[in-house]
């Protein structure tokens, strides 16, 4: 067992940790661990000019749960933090089952998701097809916030009118009535309800992202009285998990020096 000092300082930063990231905890985590371990963070590329964190930077998908067990073990990975999206799906299922394979600890990271206060008219729906077929019963404008690639769900949604917000431009296929608004978070409570007001937005859809940075326009929603459809986060396999950087900080120290 390793303990803390200058000298084993040195020993652990030769150790390699993954953090498969493309959320603000995975750029905090890296930030927290450079100098002390030599973190990689992977991307999946997904967006054209991503905030990129502090430490290595791998850019792609790895070709599926045995391309990424090989990828820990080329690398001599000694652990892995899955601090993705609670929306990655599959990436999340991957790393699991990578892990497993390679016989690497991991350690996912996932953020609360959000509650409903009092004052909210929150409709909870288990997928975005499901707040599709509803999002029409509920309002005639509405605020779409589940991403570019959730906006296909809605194409077939002819009689609402939608605004939704990404931070890169969408592709066909979308609904008819549509506005894009290009912008990435975080999303101060001023703006949100100013978009709500200048919009005249009557109906709100979300996943259950959780975190603060997109959370303001939930507090918009119920000061305007208007309902939320909140897409139910995606099943993931169980794994160790915290829910906040500096636990998962601790336990990469902890892994680290074991
Ligand atoms: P996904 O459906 O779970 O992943 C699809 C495929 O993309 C995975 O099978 C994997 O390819 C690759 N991939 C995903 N994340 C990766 C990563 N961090 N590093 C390397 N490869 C990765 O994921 P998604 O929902 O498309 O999200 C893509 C990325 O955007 C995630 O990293 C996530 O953290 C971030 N993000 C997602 C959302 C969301 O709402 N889904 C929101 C904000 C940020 P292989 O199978 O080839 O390895």
């Amino acid at each position: 067992m390793l303990r803390w000092s200058s000298h084993s300082a040195q020993v652990i930063i030769a150790l390699v940790i993954l953090v498969l990231g493309g959320t603000a905890e995975a750029r905090e985590l890296a930030a927290a661990l450079a100098g002390e371990v030599r973190v990689v963070t992977s991307l999946a590329g997904r967006v054209a000019n991503p905030r990129l964190p502090e430490g290595e930077v791998r850019v792609g998908g790895f070709g599926g749960p045995d391309a990424l067990a090989r990828w820990l073990t080329d690398h001599d990975v000694r652990a892995v933090v899955d601090a993705t999206h609670p929306f990655a799906e599959r990436i999340g299922t991957s790393a699991v089952t990578a892990a497993k394979k390679a016989g690497v600890p991991l350690l996912r990271l996932q953020r609360p998701g959000w509650q409903p206060q009092d004052g909210d008219d929150w409709r909870w729906v288990d997928t975005l097809d499901e707040a599709a077929g509803l999002v029409g019963t509920l309002g005639e404008r509405a605020f779409l916030t589940s991403g570019r690639q959730g906006l296909a769900a809605f194409a077939g949604c002819t009689g609402t009118w939608f605004l939704a917000r990404c931070v890169d431009p969408p592709e066909p296929p979308l609904p008819p009535k549509i506005e894009i608004l290009l912008d990435r978070g975080p999303y101060p409570l001023a703006k949100e309800k100013a978009l709500l007001s200048d919009y005249r937005i009557d109906v709100l859809v979300t996943k259950d992202s959780g975190g603060s940075m997109t959370a303001a326009k939930l507090v918009a929603a119920r000061e305007r009285g208007i309902p939320v459809v909140v897409v139910r986060r995606p099943p993931r396999p169980a794994a160790p998990a915290v829910a906040d950087v500096t636990a998962a900080l601790d336990w990469v120290r902890r892994t680290a020096a074991s």
